[in-house]
């Protein structure tokens, strides 16, 4: 599940790697991959890439002909370098762009849902695109003061994934942070005092953080398909509390799952009934 992090350590390799690179041509086999037709894919050929940079959970890949392609992973996609084609049978493929070098970009999602986009954009339409545009701002490395950005009465656990409100934060790094603060789940932003505020700013900043260092250290190229996501909280229920011990639980929804620990987090409520889980939607 690509987040901030490793949208983050994924673009800084890309960016190394795909500086001067020169685009011989590029495909979508993924039929609904390419949300753009003006101007069409073939207007990159030739083009030679300037920096990939992120935006939230996004990539922007700009181009010296004045283009950019903007590309979101979803939740199963995956952004990589390979230095052969592709097989055309590569039922993972959502976007090719082959190189002069020989080498081949390639967007890929796994799991039988597609939903990975890309826009293939002019460089300055790019952050009026409303995929960028009505993004809240970074989480990480200046994470803002969340005051007035949390002041609703929505639970935590929503408000931070709301890439409106605060850009950059899923369901894996939602869980940890709240570990890290000690704060509910369900506790409601507006209902922060500003001792809580400043814990939850500290634990994004420092998660994050720590998350980007932790990936810098431990991966090159090629990028894998699994990145080994450095979580303690999430996807951990049944198991030791990290931090007290005592047992993580679970909230489970239809495609994915909350974890939390009572003693540190709900003062010892448990809450896993899924009527509660759609308030939380
Ligand atoms: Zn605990």
């Amino acid at each position: 599940m690509p987040e901030l992090p490793e949208v983050e350590i994924t673009a800084r390799l890309l960016d190394a790697a795909l500086s001067g690179a020169q685009v011989e041509s590029a495909l979508a086999p993924g039929v609904n991959a390419l949300k753009t037709f003006d101007p069409p894919l073939s207007a990159i050929d030739g083009q030679r890439f300037l920096w990939v940079r992120r935006r939230g959970k996004l990539f922007v890949l700009e181009l010296d002909g004045g283009l950019a392609l903007v590309v979101h992973l979803m939740s199963a996609g995956r952004l990589q370098i390979f230095g052969s084609r592709a097989s055309l049978r590569d039922r993972t493929s959502r976007l090719l762009v082959r190189l002069t070098d020989g080498r081949e970009l390639r967007l890929r999602e796994f799991g039988t849902r597609q939903r990975a986009w890309v826009k293939l954009l002019r460089t300055g339409e790019v952050d009026d695109d409303e995929a960028i545009a009505e993004l809240g701002p970074e989480a990480w490395p200046e994470t803002p003061p969340l005051e007035e950005l949390l002041d609703e009465p929505r639970p935590l656990y929503a408000l931070l994934r709301d890439q409106q409100v605060i850009a950059g934060i899923g369901r894996s790094w939602v869980d940890e942070i709240l570990h890290t603060a000690k704060l509910s789940p369900f506790k409601r932003g507006s209902d922060l005092d500003p001792d809580e505020t400043q814990r939850l700013r500290e634990a994004i900043r420092t998660r994050l953080g720590d998350a980007i260092a932790h990936y810098q250290e431990a991966l090159s190229l090629p990028i894998p398909d699994k990145l080994p996501m450095p979580l303690t909280v999430h996807r951990r229920n049944g198991e030791p509390c990290p931090r007290c011990g005592d047992r993580l639980e679970a909230v489970f929804y239809e495609d994915y799952v909350m974890c939390y620990c009572p003693t540190c987090q709900t003062e010892g409520k448990v809450l896993k009934d899924r009527r509660l889980s759609r308030l939380l939607k």
